[in-house]
């Protein structure tokens, strides 16, 4: 039997534990609970144990769960990639998009929102062909297509670590992508205030609080 609040207790130790040691507040770190392998009566569970950030990565999931939770007081984040015939269908119920990867995604969120959408821009700082996100060199262009997407407010960045990578190439990669997030901040744009740095998962979210994670998107430590 999973014990929820045990492990609920476990995490979020461990979250306040890698933020002091990297002299952040615990405050400063929102840890999505990532609920995609369980159904809506477990996740229930989970969420009654203090949850108060919820994750789905597939938009007929998020869709269901949103369904049968929506009265709980919860943020509600769309965490896997969105394809663009589905953005009108769940674009304006979540609180967070984290997977926002092309131009014409945008677009699509722009004429459907009916209200400004909370977006972050997904990259792929290793540059891995298999992988969503902007490319570092693609993110100039992206950001000047997207400044007339005013109902799209980026954020921050959304990062994942290749799947078979070391200690020392994921930090490598969590502090590039720190440093890109806070060199777009500095900008200044109109709707991208580039303030959040959404990395971390079951596996390697010490390393990501340790370079500037402000959520972390834990699934698996939450359901052993
Ligand atoms: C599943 C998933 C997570 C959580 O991963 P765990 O290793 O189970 O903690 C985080 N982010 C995304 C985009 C996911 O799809």
């Amino acid at each position: 039997m999973t014990d929820f609040q045990k492990n609920k207790d476990l995490v979020f130790e461990q979250v306040a534990q890698a933020a002091q040691a990297a002299n952040r507040s615990k405050d400063s770190v929102n840890i999505i609970a990532v609920t995609k392998y369980v159904d809506s009566g477990v996740a229930a569970r989970l969420i009654d144990t203090g949850i108060t950030h919820i994750g789905e990565n597939r938009v007929d999931v998020f869709l269901d769960k949103y369904e049968a939770l929506k009265d709980r007081p919860l943020t509600w984040h769309l965490i896997g990639s969105l394809q663009r015939r589905k953005v009108k269908n769940v674009i304006n119920l979540v609180d967070y998009f984290h997977a926002l990867d092309s131009v014409k995604l945008a677009l699509e969120i722009q004429k459907r929102a009916e209200h400004t959408i909370k977006c972050f821009l997904q990259v792929n700082i290793s540059g891995e062909e298999s992988k969503h996100g902007f490319k570092v060199s693609e993110i100039d262009e992206a950001l000047a297509a997207i400044s007339e997407c005013d109902k799209v407010e980026l954020v921050g960045l959304m990062t994942m670590a290749p799947k078979d990578a070391s200690g020392n190439e994921i930090n490598d990669i969590f502090g590039r992508a720190n440093q890109i997030r806070q060199e777009l901040q500095k900008r200044g744009l109109p709707h991208m205030p580039f303030t959040e740095l959404s990395m971390g998962m079951s596996g390697d979210f010490k390393l990501a609080i340790q370079n500037g994670a402000t959520f972390v998107r834990i699934g698996t430590s939450f359901f052993k």
